[in-house]
Formats: C-alpha cells, sequence, structure tokens
C-alpha cells in the first residue's frame, strides 16, 4: 500500500537489531537481534517472564525500546521522527484476550477500524469484513454480539478484524493461551492457512506441534535473550542447550 516505505526487495519485513528494554532497573530484554524475511512465519517460545511479550510489543511500539532499532518493511519504527500510526496499520496484533468491543456486533467490530483509520465508505469496508469473516470460518456471524460467541469463534473474529486493515504482517501473542482445549485448534488452522497464503507472522506460542508444522525457523528466549534459534525441527525435536530442553520438557 504505502510504496514508498516498503524495503527495497530485500524480502525482509522486521529486522530487530540489538533491541533492550528495561522497566526501571528491571532489564527484560538484553539484546535480541531477529530478522524475518517476507512471508516468512516464526514463532517465539520461552518461559512465562522471559520477555516474549514485551518484544512483540516493541515491533509496533507499544511498548518503547530502551535501546536498539526495530524495523518493519524497511520504516525504522524507532526513527523518533516516524509516523508511527501509519506503520501501527500495517501490523495486525492478535493478543491473547480477544479485546472484541462487546457492544457492537462482529460486523461492527469488523468495520470500525476500516472506516475510522483507512476512511473506507460503509459499503466497502462491510465487503472487506464479510470476505474476512468467510476466510476465518465465521461468514454466518456476522450479526451475533462477541457474548454469542464461543472464545475460538471469538479469537477468529479478532484475526478476521486485523486482517480487515489489509496488514503487511501479523503479530500472535499466545492467541491460544485462553481458549478451551477443544476449541484451539480450529484458531490454529485459520493461523495454518494464513501462513500458507504467505502472510508474515510472529507468533509466540506454547503450541510446539504448531511451531513445529507451520515455522520456518523457532527462537527461545530466556531472561531476555535469545538462548537459540533455528529451523522447528532442530529448536523443538533436537534443542542444543540445556535451557531450551528444561523448557521443552516441561511444555511438550
Ligand atoms: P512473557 O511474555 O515472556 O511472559 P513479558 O514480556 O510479559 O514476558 O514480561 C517480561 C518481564 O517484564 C516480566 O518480569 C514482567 O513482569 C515485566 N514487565 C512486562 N511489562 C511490564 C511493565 N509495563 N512494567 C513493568 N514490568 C513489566
Ligand atoms: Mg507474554
Amino acid at each position: 500500500m504505502n510504496a514508498t516505505t516498503t524495503g527495497t526487495g530485500t524480502g525482509t519485513q522486521i529486522e530487530i537489531r540489538g533491541l533492550h528494554k528495561a522497566f526501571g532497573d528491571l532489564e527484560v530484554l538484553r539484546g535480541i537481534d531477529i530478522t524475518v524475511a517476507r512471508g516468512e512465519v516464526v514463532c517465539v517460545i520461552g518461559p512465562s517472564g522471559s520477555g516474549k511479550s514485551t518484544l512483540l510489543r516493541c515491533v509496533n511500539l507499544l511498548e518503547e525500546p530502551t535501546s536498539g532499532t526495530v524495523s518493519v518493511a524497511g520504516t525504522e519504527v524507532t526513527d523518533p521522527d516516524v509516523d508511527i500510526d501509519r506503520v501501527r496499520r500495517r501490523i495486525g496484533m492478535v493478543f491473547q484476550s480477544f479485546n472484541l468491543f462487546p457492544h457492537l456486533t462482529v460486523l461492527e467490530n469488523l468495520t470500525l477500524a476500516q472506516r475510522r483509520v483507512l476512511r473506507r465508505g460503509k459499503a466497502e469496508a462491510g465487503r472487506v469484513a464479510r470476505a474476512n469473516l468467510e476466510r476465518v470460518g465465521l461468514a454466518d456471524k456476522a450479526s451475533a454480539y462477541p457474548a454469542q460467541l464461543s472464545g475460538g469463534q471469538q479469537q477468529r473474529v479478532a484475526i478476521a478484524r486485523a486482517l480487515s486493515m489489509d496488514p503487511e504482517l501479523m503479530l500472535f501473542d499466545e492467541p491460544t493461551s485462553a481458549l478451551d482445549p477443544e476449541l484451539v485448534g480450529d484458531v490454529l488452522a485459520v493461523m495454518r492457512s494464513l501462513a500458507q497464503e504467505g502472510m508474515t507472522m510472529l507468533v509466540v506460542t506454547h503450541e510446539m506441534s504448531f511451531a513445529r508444522e507451520v515455522a520456518d525457523r523457532v527462537v527461545f528466549m530466556d531472561g531476555g535473550v535469545i538462548v537459540e534459534e533455528g529451523p522447528a525441527a532442530r529448536v523443538v525435536g533436537d534443542p542444543q542447550h540445556e535451557r531450551t530442553r528444561t523448557f521443552l520438557a516441561r511444555v511438550l
């Protein structure tokens, strides 16, 4: 969409260099480097408190890094002069909690930001919303209210809402952690098909089978650093570090 600010054919969608983040005396990220190519799916795994959410939040500047740089599609988001709203518009984010507006229908949840932020007309926003509801298998729920849906359906609505903004990349922060086990599969299936369509995705998850099957690369974080990273088969299937082994033994 914003041809002037996209990368110059390098194929790099997210570039994180020397990222540090402290909250007061607490150093949460202690020098993170990650490159995500266009169309790549990278899963971030690691124990609670290791800095995974903070890392994702630094990508769209929901948290301001203490030092280091983050670039998204060739735009350095950590540049003080950047128009951060414009950058954020290109990044879809899905959280553990679905954050739908309870007083709005599913369709209204999907059209609100399209109309306010992208200035789309009612008909166009509705068309995009319905297409994305179809994509997540919820075409018949357009007039439902969030409370009438299961957690898994609400999360799929949240994904459809993010997709309705035509993001260039998607950030997922433990999107299935709040769901009853029987509802996890449908959400992962939607994410899997998104990956197959070529969406660039940075996904924090404890779903090791998803990481193994869908991720191009897995990053294991502990204590604010990357302990190891590589193809899922290697990091999850044959971890080299004791800390990774200990973590995997607990979640697998
Ligand atoms: P993870 O997602 O891996 O569980 P987080 O990024 O949420 O880890 O948190 C890493 C550490 O940073 C934790 O110790 C957490 O308490 C702390 N933290 C996160 N956000 C804040 C904040 N806004 N203020 C102070 N401490 C925070
Ligand atoms: Mg977290």
